[in-house]
């Protein structure tokens, strides 16, 4: 129940339907009998500058989760970022603080982490595989940066965005072993996709069927895509004997990230 006393936190993004959080972190706060709840917002574009400055002047709102496709325009117009939010020039997360000021972060790399630990994956060291250099792609591989790994290889496409995120990732983590070719996977750790390619069941894979072959047993294989929770990626890689980590584990894995940074759960919730 929402009362007057009730402190908010918000979901924006456009379409807001299809998004998990509310239920997620509703349900969260009631079971731990909070006065807390979370609104999606679905927010036309052309409303984005009244809405932040709005947002300052909301004092009974703790943050806001933003998801696409605001995550970019919303890192051009807050007060502060985190240093991974200004690298990625992107924030999932945004926490006001009393005096109005809105800070940013980006949780989605530390989401990806912090499930594939759950699977005993350890970074450090590691050969991992990015597909998908976009908004998500860049989070997860600046995460695996940070967290130490010893070589990131990148596949889009769309080559211009490999290309910048491998720029991108060679200045923040010179000791990081970048590359952008690739002929088989067996050499890899860890292999993600963070392409939509396998959304909403159309069957597709975001690499040729030949390639998977040459996948090794010991190999964790990740994919960002929630629907369906099995994509054909993680089938196949089922089939292989790989581990395999789900979007909607991702999602969950994040949600004690999002809470924390806007002061309403703990990290491990
Ligand atoms: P985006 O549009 O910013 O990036 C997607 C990238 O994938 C683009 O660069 C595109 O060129 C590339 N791509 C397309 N086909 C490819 C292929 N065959 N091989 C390699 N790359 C290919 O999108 P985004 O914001 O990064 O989102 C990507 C996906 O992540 C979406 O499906 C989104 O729903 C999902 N997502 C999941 C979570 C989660 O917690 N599980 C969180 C956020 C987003």
């Amino acid at each position: 129940m929402i009362k007057g006393s009730t402190a908010l936190v918000a979901i924006v993004g456009s379409p807001i339907a299809q998004v998990k959080s509310p239920e997620n972190f509703n349900t969260w706060f009631s079971n731990n009998g909070l006065d807390l709840a979370m609104l999606p917002i679905d927010l036309q574009h052309a409303a984005l500058d009244a809405f932040i400055d709005t947002l300052r002047g909301w004092r009974n709102l703790c943050g806001c989760v933003v998801t696409v496709p605001y995550k970019q325009a919303f890192a051009s117009r807050l007060d502060g970022l985190s240093e991974r939010a200004a690298a990625l020039g992107s924030v999932n997360v945004v926490r006001r603080e009393n005096d109005g000021r809105l800070y940013g972060d980006n949780v989605d790399g530390a989401g990806f982490l912090g499930a594939a630990r759950k699977h005993g994956f350890d970074p450090a060291g590691k050969r991992v595989l990015v597909i998908g250099c976009g908004g998500v792609g860049s989070a997860i591989a600046y995460a695996l940066g940070e967290a130490g790994v010893a070589q990131v290889t990148l596949s889009d496409p769309e080559t211009s965005r490999a290309a910048a995120l491998a720029e991108l990732l060679g200045k923040a983590f010179p000791g990081v072993g970048i590359t952008t070719a690739y002929s088989a996977l067996d050499a890899f750790d860890l292999v993600v996709n963070a392409s939509p390619v396998g959304m909403g069941g159309t069957g597709e894979l975001p690499l040729p069927a030949a390639l998977l072959g040459t996948l090794n047993a010991a190999t964790l294989v990740a994919d960002v895509v929630t629907s369906p929770e099995i994509t054909p990626l993680l089938e196949q890689a089922r089939e292989r004997g790989c581990a395999v980590q789900t979007g909607a584990q991702m999602a969950f894995a994040q949600l004690g990230h999002l809470g924390a940074f806007m002061g309403v759960t703990p990290l491990e919730i």
